[in-house]
């Protein structure tokens, strides 16, 4: 994406990802991420910053130093090593045991992978329909999105939650998208039904009034008959 395109999400003054999610769907056909985002039950917030982390424009200390802006290079979470994208995420000691507990709390007992491959397993976990998938694809972005927020917390303001707190927010975070999106398919699937009960309801009508037409022709046609045998009568 060219610099200034983000102006293209802005209207009324307002970033809107509504407009970022439709950009994603006209181009992101070709990403092997593309469900991370676009399949995404997560927060808004958590998905644009996993969709510039996936695009490798989370600007990370190495990033801005890169640019030639003077600061420390040392990883604001654990500050014992030098931050960089694939550091942060999940290289660092203090992002690898919170997405370490999240996965466990989640049903999935195996280590923190580097960034690539977590990329990838999520993938393929946002591709699945299945609640559990679906939950830890929602985990994935949301624990992307605390750390980030833990580390710009550190660095601006020089506070930092613990580990417990940050495990427990995400997973908060994950309860609550998915009772969301779960009473969102209530809704739906009422919708669909009430909609079934009408079109049922449409076609008794229908048939009550194509019985009526029936029952009005054969009246019609036995008047007819009778009037006919009278006169021969
Ligand atoms: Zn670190």
């Amino acid at each position: 994406m060219q610099a200034g395109a983000f102006d293209q999400f802005i209207y009324a003054g307002k970033f809107k990802i509504s407009k970022m999610y439709k950009y994603l769907h006209d181009i992101g056909g070709h990403v092997a991420w593309k469900r991370i985002i676009c399949n995404s039950k997560a927060t808004p917030k958590a998905s644009f910053i996993v969709w510039l982390a996936l695009q490798k424009r989370l600007p990370t200390k190495d990033m801005l130093r890169s640019w030639g802006m003077s600061i420390s290079s040392s990883c604001e979470l654990c500050q014992a090593a030098d931050e960089s994208l694939d550091h942060m995420f999940f290289d660092c000691s203090v992002s690898k045991e919170v997405w370490s507990c999240v996965l466990l709390q989640l049903g999935v007992s195996r280590s923190v992978m580097q960034w690539e491959l977590e990329v990838q397993w999520c993938s393929v976990k946002s591709r699945s329909t299945k609640e559990a998938d679906i939950k830890r694809s929602i985990a994935f972005s949301e624990t992307v999105y605390a750390l980030w927020l833990q580390r710009n917390a550190k660095l601006f303001k020089n506070k930092l939650d613990s580990v417990d707190c940050i495990i427990r927010r995400v997973l908060f975070i994950v309860a609550c998208r998915k009772a969301r999106r779960e009473a969102e398919e209530k809704e739906a699937e009422n919708k669909r039904k009430e909609a079934d009960k009408k079109e049922e309801g449409h076609k008794d009508e229908t048939m009550r009034k194509e019985a009526e037409k029936k029952k009005g022709e054969y009246e019609g046609e036995y008047r007819r008959i009778r009037a006919q045998k009278k006169q021969r009568v």
